[in-house]
C-alpha cells in the first residue's frame, strides 16, 4: 500500500487535449494473444484475438506519452521521462495531479 496516492489529470502540452490519458510505453515485452478467429480475404489471413496478456519480466519503460497525439513527455532539459518517479515530478510541476486523501482522514 502506498503512503500517498495521486489521481492523474493529464493535459497534453503538445495537443492540448484535456482529460486525456498519459500512457506508458513498454519495450522488451512478450505479448500473448489468444487466437479466437481467423479471417481469410484474398491471399491474406488475419486473426481476431481474445484475451491479451504480457510477460513484463524483461520490460523496460521506454517513455510516457499522450494517448491522443503520441507525443513523448520530456522534461525541461529535453530528456524523455522514463520512470515513475520522474513522471510524478513532471505531473506535479504542471499541476496535473491531485493527491487523494489517505484512509486516516475518513
Ligand atoms: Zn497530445
Amino acid at each position: 500500500m502506498s503512503d500517498k496516492e495521486y489521481r492523474v489529470d493529464f493535459k497534453c502540452p503538445a495537443c492540448g487535449e484535456d482529460g486525456n490519458k498519459v500512457e506508458e510505453v513498454l519495450t522488451h515485452v512478450h505479448q500473448y494473444s489468444e487466437v479466437d478467429f481467423l479471417g481469410a480475404s484474398g491471399g491474406t489471413v488475419a486473426a481476431d484475438y481474445g484475451a491479451v496478456s504480457y510477460d513484463g519480466d524483461t520490460a523496460e519503460v521506454e517513455s510516457y506519452r499522450c494517448a491522443h497525439c503520441c507525443e513523448n513527455l520530456v522534461d525541461e532539459q529535453g530528456v524523455i521521462v522514463s520512470d515513475e518517479a520522474a513522471l510524478l515530478e513532471w505531473l506535479k510541476k504542471r499541476n496535473m495531479i491531485t493527491e487523494i486523501n489517505s484512509d486516516e482522514e475518513t
